[in-house]
C-alpha cells in the first residue's frame, strides 16, 4: 500500500486544524489576539506575509507591556497558521507554535493564546487521538472554568461526540434503526468471473471526515458491497467482495482518520476488503475503467450539501498534470503542467482577497498527483467548488478556443477524445465512466456543475476578449473525466486555450494572458457565489 503521506498528511491535518480553530464561537476570542483587522490572506505573496510576521515579532520583542507583547506574538502566530493552511509548509507551523508559547508566556492566564498554542502543538503531533490526548494533558494548566469548557468542546469534537455539522448518518441510523446509506454505481461488463484477475494495490486516503480507498485490479471484475452499522461488534465497517480477484501481500493496514484499518482476506474465489471505520459514514462505490480501479468514497456528511443562496467558502483549484506528466506540449515546448500551475497560483490569492473564499490547490509545486487522488482531496477539504485547470490540445493545429467540461455522457466523439487525452485512457473508457456514474450522480449536483461551467465560459470570454477579440467560445461540453469522478461538490474541467495552436500557445506564454485566465476563474466563482445565472 503506497500511502502518499508526503502530500496527503498536511492537507487533511490542515483541514482539521482549520476546523479546530473555527470550533469556538467567534465572539469568544480575547481582544488581545485580535488580528487587528488584518486579513491574513490579503497578504498576497508568501514574502509579504513572512515580512509582516517578522515585523510583528520584532514589535513584540520591543514592547515592555506584557499584554501588548502577547498580542503581537499572537497575531504573528495566527498569520503563520494561516500561511501553513494555505501553503502547507511545516516550517510555518513550527514557527507559529513557538510564537504561541511566547504569547502565552508574556500574558499568563490568557485562555485564547494558551488554547491556540496547545491545539497547534497537539495537532503537529499527528493523529486526532494524539491531539485529543495532548489537549487532555493540558487541562490542569488551564484554571478558568470557561477555558476548560472550551478545551473539552475541542476534545469532544475530535472524538466525534459533538460534531457541529451533525447531519451524519450516525444520528439517522440511531433514530431510525437504519444502516448508513450509500450508492453503488453500475457494474462493469465482466459477466464471466475471471479467476486470473489480481489486486495489485490498495491505497487509502483517509481524512478526518472523509476517505477514499482505491483498489487496483488487473482487469474488470464485479464487486459486492456490505455494510455493518455502528451497533455491530467491532464498530461500523464496510466490506467489498471483489469477485474473481486474488490478492497476495500485506493483509492489514492501520490508518488514521475516518478509516481506522483496512483488511484483506481470501473469500470464495475472490477477495474481501474490510474497512473499519471510526464513525458510521455514507459511502459511494464506483470504478474507473482503464486501468481498472474500484473507488470507495466515504463521508460522514450526507452527499447532498448544496444550499441556496450558495454558500461558497472553500474552492479547490486543481492544476492539471505535474511531475513526470507534462500534459500537452505546445509547438515551442510550452508545457501544460507549468501553465496550469501558474494560473492556479495567480487565482488563489485573488479568490481569498477579492471573493473571500479559502482555496486549496491539489498540487502547489511541480509534482505528479494521480487523478483519483484529486477529487478525494477536494472532498476531504469539504470544498464547495472543484475546478480542474487544463489546456487543450488537438492534432489539428488550427483548433483554438475555450471550453469547460462537466462530467456527463458525451454527445460528440470530439468531447470523449478530450477526456481520453486528459484521462490517459481511451474514448471508450471515458464513455464507460460517464455511463456507470450516471445512476449515482445527483441531478442537483449536475445542474450546479453545469451552471458554474456556463458562468466560467462567460467569464473567460469577457476576460480574454479584452486582450484578443478573436477568442473562440466553445461553450459547455460533457465527457467522462476521471479527475471529476466522485467529487461531492459542483466540479468542472476548464480547457483554457489550445496549447497545440501556435497562436494560443504564444499567448499562453505571456503573463498577461495567464492573468486573464486566472481572472476568469475568480470572476466565475464570484458570480456563482453571488447567485448569478
Ligand atoms: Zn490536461
Amino acid at each position: 500500500m503506497a500511502l502518499r503521506w508526503f502530500f496527503w498528511r498536511p492537507i487533511w491535518l490542515g483541514c482539521l486544524l482549520l476546523t479546530l480553530i473555527a470550533c469556538d464561537e467567534p465572539g469568544s476570542r480575547s481582544p488581545r489576539v485580535d488580528t487587528g483587522g488584518v486579513e491574513p490572506l490579503s497578504l498576497e505573496t508568501r514574502d509579504q506575509l513572512l515580512s509582516f510576521v517578522s515585523e510583528l515579532e520584532a514589535e513584540g520583542e520591543r514592547s515592555a507591556n506584557g499584554a501588548e507583547r502577547s498580542a503581537s506574538f499572537a497575531r504573528a502566530a495566527h498569520l503563520l497558521e494561516q500561511s501553513y493552511l494555505r501553503d502547507g509548509k511545516t516550517v510555518d507551523a513550527v514557527r507559529a507554535e513557538d510564537l504561541w508559547k511566547r504569547a502565552s508566556a508574556a500574558a499568563p492566564g490568557s485562555c485564547e493564546t494558551a488554547l491556540r498554542g496547545l491545539r497547534l502543538s497537539a495537532f503537529l503531533s499527528g493523529s486526532s487521538e494524539q491531539i485529543s490526548l495532548g489537549l487532555e494533558g493540558s487541562r490542569p494548566t488551564l484554571t478558568e472554568p470557561e477555558c476548560r469548557a472550551r478545551l473539552d468542546r475541542s476534545r469532544a469534537f475530535l472524538r466525534g461526540g459533538s460534531e457541529p455539522r451533525a447531519q451524519g448518518p450516525t444520528d439517522s441510523a440511531e433514530q431510525k434503526g437504519e444502516a448508513p446509506r450509500g450508492v453503488v454505481a453500475a457494474q462493469p461488463d465482466a459477466l464471466e468471473v475471471d479467476a486470473t484477475a489480481e489486486i495489485t494495490g490498495v491505497e487509502t486516503l483517509s481524512a478526518q471526515d472523509s476517505a477514499r480507498v482505491v483498489v487496483k485490479v488487473t482487469r474488470p471484475t464485479r464487486f459486492e458491497l456490505g455494510v455493518l452499522d455502528e451497533d455491530s461488534a467491532g464498530g461500523p465497517r464496510l466490506y467489498v467482495d471483489v469477485h474473481g480477484a486474488l490478492y497476495q501481500g500485506q493483509r492489514v493496514f492501520e490508518e488514521t482518520g475516518l478509516v481506522s484499518r483496512v483488511r484483506l482476506g481470501h473469500r470464495a474465489g475472490g477477495t474481501r476488503l474490510v474497512l473499519d471505520l471510526r464513525r458510521a459514514a455514507y459511502h459511494r462505490v464506483f470504478y474507473l475503467p482503464h486501468p481498472f480501479r474500484l473507488i470507495i468514497d466515504l463521508s460522514v456528511t450526507a452527499p447532498e450539501r448544496l444550499t441556496i443562496p450558495r454558500e461558497i467558502r472553500r474552492v479547490v483549484l486543481d492544476p492539471g498534470h505535474g511531475g513526470h506528466d507534462p500534459g500537452a506540449v505546445g509547438p515551442s515546448g510550452l508545457r501544460e503542467k507549468d501553465v496550469t500551475l501558474d494560473i492556479a497560483h495567480r487565482a488563489a490569492p485573488l479568490l481569498a482577497r477579492e471573493v473571500g473564499v479559502s482555496t486549496l490547490l491539489t498540487r502547489d509545486v511541480d509534482v505528479y498527483v494521480p487523478l483519483d487522488e484529486r477529487a478525494a482531496r477536494a472532498n476531504a477539504f469539504n470544498a464547495d467548488l472543484f475546478i480542474s485547470i487544463h489546456m487543450n490540445s488537438s492534432p489539428d493545429g488550427a483548433a483554438r478556443g475555450v471550453m469547460t467540461f462537466v462530467l456527463d455522457s458525451s454527445r460528440h466523439e470530439s468531447e470523449a477524445q478530450v477526456a481520453a487525452r486528459e484521462n490517459a485512457s481511451t474514448a471508450a473508457a471515458a464513455a464507460e465512466l460517464a455511463n456507470s456514474l450516471s445512476g449515482i450522480e445527483s441531478s442537483s449536483l449536475r445542474a450546479a456543475s453545469q451552471l458554474f461551467a456556463e458562468l466560467l465560459q462567460r467569464a473567460a470570454g469577457a476576460s480574454l476578449r479584452q486582450l484578443y477579440p478573436d477568442v473562440e467560445d466553445h461553450g459547455v461540453q460533457r465527457a467522462g473525466f476521471y479527475v471529476l469522478a466522485g467529487a461531492t461538490m459542483p466540479a468542472v474541467l476548464f480547457e483554457g486555450s489550445f496549447i497545440s495552436n501556435p497562436v494560443e500557445s504564444r499567448r499562453l506564454s505571456s503573463e498577461a494572458y495567464r492573468q486573464r485566465l486566472a481572472d476568469a476563474l475568480v470572476n466565475a466563482v464570484r458570480a456563482y457565489k453571488e447567485g448569478r445565472h
